[in-house]
């Protein structure tokens, strides 16, 4: 267990392609543990490998902080509907910004054992899935915004 270091916007490693996982080693699990680990200390929803330096498809996400769920090699499979709200991430710290997502999300993903499995969400489990899968393709959520990039205190007092 061990908290990693949260790569911050301008960090090259956030602007690259993520290679697929297709093992899970002894290296790729403590690289999980540190990620719900690194997830929960910093009361974030989501974190992508490519985030604490790791260029590889692994993807863990808690909306509710008791609901861990780990994504490996994630592919969307199903969209559909449109929400509108403001996002933030880990790697860019005390910003908010107005993102349209889809409303409903199918994916396809790996768990621990490799096994595949089948993941639906709504709502805030759909905009963070597609907020840490555009991760794995050196994506920011900041190239999507519609408008300006807020200060998080500035729309906490609106
Ligand atoms: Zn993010």
């Amino acid at each position: 267990m061990a908290i990693r270091n949260i790569r911050e916007i301008g960090d090259p490693v956030l602007e690259k392609n993520c290679k697929e996982v297709t093992e899970v080693t002894p290296r790729i699990q403590e690289l999980i543990d540190d990620m719900f680990d690194t997830l929960y200390e910093a009361n974030g929803v989501g974190l992508a490998a490519p985030q604490v330096g790791i260029l590889k498809k692994i993807v863990v996400i808690d909306t509710t902080g008791e609901d861990p769920i780990l994504l490996i090699n994630p592919k969307i499979i199903e969209t559909s509907g449109e929400q509108t709200g403001y996002e933030g991430c880990l790697s860019v710290p005390g910003k908010t910004g107005q993102v349209t997502r889809p409303n409903y999300v199918k994916a396809i993903a790996y768990d621990e054992n490799m096994e595949p499995f089948e993941i639906e969400g709504t709502e805030l489990l759909a905009r963070a899935i597609m907020h840490e899968l555009d991760h794995l393709e050196g994506h920011l959520y900041v190239e999507k915004v519609e408008g300006e990039l807020q200060d998080v205190e500035e729309v906490e007092e609106e």
